[in-house]
């Protein structure tokens, strides 16, 4: 006996029917079963037209719309203010139960907060799930009771609570049966990219929807294992390529960690350190849940609340460094190729994201905040705990962030993860015809190899807008700060 007549499912980033919590849930306890989705009017409307994420979503709702249909529903597709959209559908059709995957950031928690309330004042009862993560809340907590802020034996206890159940498939495909058609009188067609004010032709060189992220893991799945060898490597087709699937949902993580995990009990090394990269993610998820500071909307502050102290360079010059640090053209050539696949591509390898955040912050001596805005306008993967996780670990100001005396040096970096400038030389055209050697710090190559490569630097590549030497004691300098802040890291 189900425990409502009509139920419905509201998607957000979790774009597939497999393996999906919310879903299975509400076919399960409903007898019969709608499904939505809202273009939410007011994150969409900012975004450039040329946004390459839109395409994305649109795409993979599409896909999700076949998927339902095939399975005898439908997704109701709306563009508005989901706290509008959701209580009107849930009225015009008479729904008794909202079920939704949990979100984790502070405005998708407020957004929800108030969709609840509304629902309840009907009478609509508002259901969440644990689907993004394989833990979340206080399911990974320390002896003590309180959120782990150290990776490492936050991964171990990770990897302690896991058991098979956490990693258990949701089967709603047994449950299909209750997917039910949306009534004619309601309006549910999907509107094109267009009418959303967005353009196709930037869509994603990426496969979409459940089927895209099929493919990049079954093109993955063969890599795996070689993954700690060759993930450090921009030139290598190392990593995944998931993140932008996992960002939108339209693969399960539980299926993801379920492979590696597998595959790492039977001494697969490759797998080991993936299944930790999976663990990084939910380490993310976590902090944001515990400490929502880090992650409030036009205010993101340090975690270490001591680094909000210090004092970031601003003005004329400043700005300068940063647009060319933005538009890569700082004449650190492995920095400058990683910002020019970001504005490409939407994608940026990770080493590069560490690299190009250290640049930026111990370097220039820029705010964190601005890099991670620029990020959050470009990734495809944009995910707000990762993200800020990643540049605060790089300006040190983070959870289980590197020491702030640890600074990058570019053209190490550079020597070390591009050793042949093949990386370079694809984003960098300008500087391909130096020397394996000269390539990563062009201002040092002798006139003769300069020459030969037809460079002029200054003119053709910039000359380095920072000395690495000098900005590396300036920063120590602008950290000082930190260490006489109360319950400031001992250095
Ligand atoms: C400054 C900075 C910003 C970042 N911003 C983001 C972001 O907005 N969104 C995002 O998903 N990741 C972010 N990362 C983490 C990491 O760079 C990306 O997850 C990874 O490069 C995505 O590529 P992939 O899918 O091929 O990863 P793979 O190497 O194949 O890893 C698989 C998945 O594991 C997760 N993962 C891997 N590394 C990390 C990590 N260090 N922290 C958290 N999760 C991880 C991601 O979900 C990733 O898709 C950032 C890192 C830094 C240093």
């Amino acid at each position: 006996m189900a425990d409502f007549d009509l139920g419905l499912v509201w998607f957000r980033r979790d774009l597939r029917v497999a393996d999906h919590a919310a879903l299975y849930h509400a076919l399960t306890r409903c007898r019969r079963v709608l499904c939505a989705f809202v273009f939410d009017r007011e994150i969409l409307a900012p975004l450039p037209k040329t946004d390459r994420r839109v395409p994305f979503i649109h795409a993979s709702a599409v896909e999700l719309d076949h998927a339902l249909r095939d399975a005898g529903g439908a997704l109701i597709v709306r563009h508005g203010a989901p706290l509008h959209e959701i209580a009107s559908l849930a009225r015009e059709c008479g729904v008794q139960a909202v079920f939704a995957n949990r979100d984790y950031e502070p405005s998708a928690k407020a957004r929800d907060a108030a969709v609840a309330e509304k629902l309840a004042g009907a009478g609509v009862a508002f259901f969440t799930f644990k689907d993004q993560t394989i833990f979340d809340h206080d399911d990974v907590l320390t002896g003590a009771g309180k959120p782990y802020t150290v990776f490492t034996p936050y991964k171990r206890n990770w990897l302690a609570t896991l058991t098979p159940d956490a990693l258990k498939p949701y089967a709603s495909e047994d449950a299909f049966s209750a997917l039910a058609k949306p009534p004619s009188s309601v309006k549910h067609a999907i509107p094109l990219l267009d009418a959303l004010g967005f353009s196709a032709t930037h869509a994603l060189a990426l496969p979409a929807g459940t089927s895209g992220a099929l493919s990049l893991f079954d093109d993955f799945h063969d890599r795996m294992p070689d993954y700690h060898r060759t993930r450090d490597f921009p030139a290598v087709k190392g990593p995944s390529y998931l993140g932008v699937h996992l960002r939108h949902g339209t693969i399960s993580i539980r299926a993801l960690a379920r492979s590696a995990h597998d595959a790492q009990r039977h001494g697969d090394r490759g797998a080991e350190t993936w299944l930790s990269e999976l663990i990084w993610r939910d380490f993310y998820f976590s902090v944001l849940h515990h400490f929502p500071q880090v992650g409030v909307p036009g205010d993101h502050r340090a975690f270490k609340p001591e680094y909000d102290r210090i004092r970031w360079e601003t003005g004329d010059a400043a700005d300068a460094d940063f647009v060319a640090w933005c538009e890569g053209r700082t004449g650190y050539p492995l920095v400058d190729a990683a910002m020019r696949q970001i504005n490409q591509s939407g994608y940026m390898h990770n080493r590069l994201r560490m690299v190009v955040a250290s640049f930026l912050t111990k370097d220039l001596g820029i705010d964190w905040r601005r890099g991670e805005a620029y990020f959050e306008a470009l990734l495809n993967d944009f995910e707000l705990s990762s993200n800020n996780g990643g540049w605060q670990w790089a300006a040190s100001s983070g959870c289980d962030a590197q020491p702030y005396f640890r600074i990058f040096n570019p053209v190490t970096q550079s020597e070390k993860f591009d050793p042949q400038g093949k990386f370079i030389r694809h984003y960098v055209p300008e500087v391909a015809a130096l020397s394996d050697k000269d390539i990563h710090a062009p201002w040092r190559a002798k006139p003769d190899a300069l020459k030969a490569a037809t460079i002029a630097l200054g003119a053709d590549y910039p000359l380095p807008i920072v000395d690495h030497d000098t900005a590396r004691k300036t920063t120590l300098a602008r950290y000082d700060v930190v260490k006489s802040a109360r319950n400031g890291p001992s250095v």
